[in-house]
């Protein structure tokens, strides 16, 4: 288990290196479109304001060649001051002199956020002696960046092996909720999967099926499985890694005896006049495409998610960007919402829809990682994790 936040002996007067993602959703003209991630770290930075720890906080945003004014953190500031009023300042620099005197005249309980860190290629080189200078400015380094802790950089990684450290409360509620439903899941343990690409989802398909008991599976990866079973699925979107991975996970599947539940009717268009029509698995064919999961099929689903009391979910079930295709993924939005099971659902897109379908209220645990979700529900390592020091040595 790692040392959290509430494992410090005394914050009062420290400096706090907290790295969190703040990498905010914009709009085409950079306006912040989703607080949602800079809301979910507010536990842990109250904690530490209380506390009188002098928290510098740390940060990505987009993906910047260099400084770009359009990726600075300086709205993030301005939202931040509405949240601790009188408490927040901004540095225009990550590290160097002129960081370090602002440093200097903190007070206890204040809060300083630095500028983008990736306006520095130090950070994702991973560079020890740009780790060194951010370690420089603090006592003790916080990681509850939980959406880049599948990232070895200098603000996620390098940093830690630097100062004594700890996770703070989003990523401590990520690890626990996700590893703890994988290593001992309540039972009947029902995965879903959908969304386009099989390859990118392997390990997490492979890992979870140890302990699931059935997996569902939708969205365009549907089509990769349906092909790997020798069937036709007319123009609906598949790829040759797909088709070879999904083949991977069936055999594996069916030599541990899994349940592996297929749809069996889609809704589909007409690649040509553009016609909608419900479609069985087997007459899919020529110009079809398959798009959404069909009333069969949600059917179906349906039974296994109500005998559920466990669920995780990760992948639309169906091109749900598009009113005409977005019945699937938000019936099953509603049917997962319902059940008696404790729910996790993951992935950018997935959590998009759950809340388009108004449901994410009734989900027990959202978890906002992408790529690391995957990373962790796969049981791969994550280096930003791993290198935070364990609770009891
Ligand atoms: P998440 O972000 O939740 O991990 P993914 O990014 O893997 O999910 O997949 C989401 C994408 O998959 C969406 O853009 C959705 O439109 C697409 N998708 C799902 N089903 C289909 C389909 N049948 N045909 C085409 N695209 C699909
Ligand atoms: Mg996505």
């Amino acid at each position: 288990m790692k040392r959290s936040i509430r494992d410090l002996a005394s914050v009062e007067g420290k400096r706090i290196l907290l790295r969190a993602d703040f990498n905010l959703p914009m709009d085409k003209v950079g306006r912040i479109t989703d607080t949602t991630r800079l809301v979910s770290e507010l536990p842990t930075i109250r904690y530490l304001v209380e506390r009188g720890a002098k928290v510098i906080i740390c940060s990505h945003l987009g993906r910047p060649k260099g400084f770009d004014f359009r990726l600075s953190l300086w709205p993030i500031a301005l939202l931040l001051m509405k949240y601790f009023p009188g408490k927040v300042q901004f540095a225009h620099k990550v590290v160097g002199e002129k960081v370090a005197e602002q440093v200097a005249s903190m007070s206890n309980g204040s809060i300083l956020l630095l500028e983008n860190v990736r306006f520095y290629k130090e950070e994702t080189e991973n560079d020890p002696e740009f780790a060194k200078q951010l370690a420089s400015l603090a006592d003790i380094y916080v990681n509850d960046a939980f959406g880049v802790a599948h990232r070895k950089h200098a603000s996620t990684f390098g940093v830690a092996r630097l100062l004594p450290n700890a996770i703070g409360f989003l990523m401590e509620n990520e690890i626990n909720s996700i590893t703890e439903a994988i290593k001992n899941p309540r039972k009947p343990f029902v995965a879903i999967f959908g969304g386009a690409k099989v390859q990118d989802k392997i390990k997490a398909i492979l890992n979870i099926a140890k302990s699931a008991d059935c997996i569902l599976i939708g969205g365009a990866m549907a089509y990769s499985f349906l092909v790997a079973q020798g069937l036709t699925v007319g123009q609906s979107l598949i790829n040759a890694e797909s088709v070879s991975s999904a083949s991977q996970i069936l055999e594996e599947l069916s030599a541990a005896g899994k349940r592996i539940v297929l749809p069996v009717d889609h809704l589909a268009y007409n690649l040509g006049d553009k016609k909608m029509k419900p479609f069985a698995t087997e007459t899919l064919s020529g110009d079809m495409v398959g798009a959404d999961i069909g009333p069969k099929t949600i059917k179906l689903f349906e039974q296994e998610i109500k005998k559920a009391r466990q669920i995780i979910w990760n992948g639309p079930l169906g091109k749900y960007e598009d009113k005409n295709f977005q019945e699937g993924t938000f019936a099953i939005a509603k049917q997962v919402a319902k059940a008696k099971a404790y729910s996790i659902v993951g992935g950018g897109d997935s959590i998009s829809a759950v809340k388009q379908a108004k449901c994410e209220k009734l989900i027990n645990h959202i978890s906002t990682g992408g790529g690391a979700t995957l990373k962790l529900l796969g049981g791969e390592p994550l280096p930003g994790i791993d290198v935070i020091q364990e609770k009891y040595i």
